[in-house]
């Protein structure tokens, strides 16, 4: 038996709030009746707010994030399109499949795993594509595996100085709503996450963001869809309903969420993330481990991907956080496996759950071989939390 919390920290299913866990316990509805839209429609209007838009559509399809990059990709571009993306992790490698899979052209460029989207090599291959051939730019914001963050707004740069008219598709699953995206500034044409994210939420919706460009490219796109077809949803989201049976728990506890992202403020959430991976980050320097990140511009606010001493088998590592001491740590994806593992810091969190994560990671650590002095580790993060950065945007939530 169990006494006591289990601890989580994988960057994804995040922690779900009391609140947002009480929300969802509501009787069914529903959802074709004559109110069910003033539950539906505030979502949209407030997510809109966290992808910082004002002229995207956003849609929630039922599935995870990976519905949402197949509906992303199927209502906006055409069989055998050629479109631009790196491999820098598992998940853009994933992603990369799944547009292999549906019949798109890829162009991979593969760069290690632990640098970011490869800015300057996109900018040659758009400028070499004087014929227009690249249909798409696909970036993953944050590679989870990783625990690196690319520079959209870069990509960006690298279309428009080549007057390059690609659809830019941004993978935000875990960085939208805990680091800064911005849907309009970056003009982004996809922009995808899923709930269980920075959102706080069970998995099970997956969310995109729409622009208006992309929007018109899915009235003649050619690609095979049903389930994820655009016009489908949007005509029944318009008044608040859906084209099949949504979950109506979820839309209950989303209403919840963005209520506690929006006092707490999208700018304020995004610098927490900042100050407590930053206190997660000093705590693995003092361990004297590496980050699988390879440079300070790549490190996430969401994950970070630790590697193990060499003699120390990181899947050991994960198995006595687990079972000895009831936290749950990001095991090493891929080819990552037994390197490294990772410590989730995305969505419901604060100082002491990061002082918790590290001082698990130290007794685990510990316990698998590595070197490692008990309390160097949290006491570089506690001093980084108490003094060097204390919290001073916590009230509004906390008064909730
Ligand atoms: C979690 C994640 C996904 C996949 O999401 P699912 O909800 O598991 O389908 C995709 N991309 C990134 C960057 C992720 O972190």
């Amino acid at each position: 038996m169990r006494t006591g919390q289990t601890h989580l920290f994988i960057p994804g299913p995040t922690n779900v709030p009391e609140t947002v866990r009480q929300a969802m316990n509501v009787p069914m509805q529903d959802m074709r009746a004559p109110d069910f839209g003033d539950v539906t429609l505030s979502l949209f209007a407030d997510l809109k707010k966290v992808f910082r838009t004002k002229d995207a559509t956003v849609m929630m399809f039922p599935g995870s994030g990976t519905a949402a990059w197949e509906a992303a990709i199927t209502n906006t571009l055409n069989p055998g399109d050629r479109v631009l993306m790196s491999r820098h992790g598992q998940f853009s490698t994933l992603w990369a499949e799944m547009a292999e899979r549906l019949g798109l052209d890829v162009q991979i460029i593969d760069v290690p795993w632990g640098a970011g989207a490869p800015v300057r090599e996109f900018e040659r291959q758009l400028a070499a594509d004087t014929n227009d051939e690249i249909k798409a730019v696909f970036v993953t914001h944050n590679e989870t595996a990783t625990g690196v963050t690319s520079d959209v707004a870069g990509v960006r740069r690298a279309l428009d100085e080549n007057f390059h008219d690609a659809l830019l598709f941004v993978d935000g699953v875990s960085s939208i709503a805990s680091i800064d995206f911005r849907m309009d500034d970056w003009r982004v044409d996809l922009a995808i996450t899923g709930s269980q994210k920075g959102l706080m939420m069970p998995a099970g919706l997956g969310i995109l963001a729409v622009s208006e460009k992309a929007m018109e490219m899915s009235k003649t796109s050619q690609m095979r869809r049903a389930y994820f077809e655009f016009s489908d949803m949007v005509n029944l989201n318009s008044g608040g309903y859906f084209p099949y049976t949504p979950p109506t728990q979820l839309l209950h506890g989303l209403r919840k969420s963005l209520d506690r992202i929006e006092a707490e403020g999208v700018d304020n959430v995004i610098a927490r993330h900042n100050r407590l991976a930053t206190g997660v980050r000093r705590g693995v320097e003092a361990w004297g481990l590496e980050l699988v990140a390879e440079h300070p511009s790549f490190y996430s606010d969401t994950v970070s991907a630790i590697r193990t001493p060499e003699n120390v088998d990181a899947r050991e590592v994960i198995r006595i956080a687990y079972e000895d001491f009831n936290t749950s740590l990001g095991s090493g994806l891929a080819r990552l496996t037994g390197k490294v593992f990772r410590i989730g810091h995305i969505g419901d969190l604060n100082e002491g759950m990061c002082l918790t994560a590290l001082s698990v990671a130290e007794m685990a650590l510990v316990r698998a071989g590595a070197q490692i002095e008990f309390g160097s580790g949290v006491a570089a993060a506690q001093s980084w939390f108490a003094t060097e950065n204390a919290p001073r945007q916590q009230l509004a939530v906390a008064a909730e």
